[in-house]
């Protein structure tokens, strides 16, 4: 038959839906309500302007510009944005619990086309066929569709009765399945994370000859971040993106951050793909956000402000709401369905996630936007409720 049959077998993601039809306020991605810093729009058009044979030439193969920008952020931000402080002359410096007891070079950066590719990489390159990774049952959806992808078997953890992720009963499949543990802290869609210490905790326990993810996808907005652990763990691997907190989900960035050996493995592996890494242009527009944090940790504060808020507004409202260390609120109501909440917004004009998952599906996924579009929210959510 002309078609193959791992082809036959593929069960891609779904993403938030992205209608044509109709203006949406969009809060179904988690994508950042606000634009990039006017230095990438800046970078970018330099880049256009004054050097356009630069898009006719191959872009620097090792990205070495952008790694060496991404590991001073990170080794100016503690890897936190939300929980930097600024100066009065614009120097960002992390919070004291945040600094990192080392520092982060540009050989323990690897990037991609969006954290999902560099995702792509890592479980090939990290997790096999013979032997089961361990996830939790509610993490990023992307995972089993990579799972499935490359063939390798799961073992599914499901949460505990809080949405929290069982910690002991991960590590205990793990240590049987010899196969590594990946999962998101802060986790996704729940909103929920794990400290530092208690993943140190797990890293202690875990063996140490197998890979240990951690996807901080969402760690600006309030988590704690696992790079201070790399220089104790050789076997933990950070996936982050600039997706979310770096206003960029336009320009498909995400990296990794774990020692060089890993790095090079991950190398090797979209060497074997696609021997160029990502585009000239988003080079120049990653290496152009990473320059200016103050403005990422500003973006960052603002929208942690507006879910705090928002979040005070739906448990007073009656909802139940699941405390979050991201820009989304993981929430059900006990009347209302997460499928006719998810409609009752949209025909207002706002999108807003709903899984049809079960286990999940009285929930609906919200992400944080600007003051005023939660405002807007609020007042669709208000009229819903007096509806009834
Ligand atoms: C959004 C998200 C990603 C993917 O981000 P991209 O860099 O846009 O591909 C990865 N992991 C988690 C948990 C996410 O929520």
């Amino acid at each position: 038959m002309l078609i193959s049959n791992r082809v036959k077998n593929l069960h891609p993601y779904v993403p938030g839906e992205q209608p044509k039809d109709r203006v949406y306020v969009k809060l179904n991605a988690n994508e950042n309500p606000y634009p990039p810093c006017p230095q990438v729009s800046a970078a970018l058009s330099d880049f256009i302007n004054k050097s356009p044979e630069k898009l006719g030439l191959y872009p620097d193969p090792d990205s070495l510009k952008l790694h060496a920008a991404i590991a001073d952020m990170l080794n100016k931000t503690g890897g936190v944005l939300s929980r930097c402080s600024i100066s009065p002359d614009g120097e960002v410096s992390p919070a004291p619990e945040d600094k990192l007891p080392f520092t982060v070079t540009p050989d323990m950066i690897y990037s991609g086309n969006g954290s999902d590719e560099v995702l792509s990489f890592v479980f090939y390159a990290f997790f096999d066929s013979g032997k089961s990774f361990v996830m939790p049952e509610f993490t990023y959806s992307f995972y089993p569709v990579y799972a499935g992808f490359y063939d390798i078997p799961m073992d599914t953890v499901p949460l505990k009765e809080d949405w929290s992720l069982n910690v002991d009963e991960m590590l205990s499949r793990a240590s049987k399945n010899k196969g590594g543990i990946i999962f998101a802290n802060p986790n996704a869609p729940t909103g929920l994370s794990l400290s530092r210490a208690q993943v140190r905790d797990m890293l202690l326990k875990a063996d140490k000859d197998e890979i240990f993810i951690v996807d901080e996808a969402y760690v600006d907005f309030g988590g704690e971040s696992c790079i201070p652990l790399l220089n104790e763990f050789k076997n933990l691997l950070i996936v982050r993106t600039f997706s979310k907190s770096l206003c960029g989900a336009g320009q498909r960035l995400g990296y990794i951050v774990a020692s060089p050996e890993l790095v090079n493995i991950v190398t090797t592996v979209k060497n074997s793909v696609n021997h160029f890494p990502i585009d000239a242009l988003a080079q120049v527009s990653g290496k152009a956000a990473c320059d200016n944090p103050a403005y990422y940790v500003e973006c960052a504060k603002k929208v942690c402000q507006a879910r705090d808020s928002f979040y005070n507004f739906l448990k007073t409202s009656g909802f139940y709401v699941v405390k979050s260390d991201t820009n989304f609120l993981f929430v059900k109501h006990p009347q209302i369905s997460g499928e006719e909440l998810y409609k009752a917004v949209k025909q207002e004009g706002i999108l807003i996630r709903h899984f049809n998952t079960p286990g999940i599906e009285e929930f609906v996924r919200i992400t944080v936007g600007t003051q005023e579009q939660m405002q807007a929210l609020k007042e669709v959510f208000e009229k819903i409720l007096r509806s009834r």
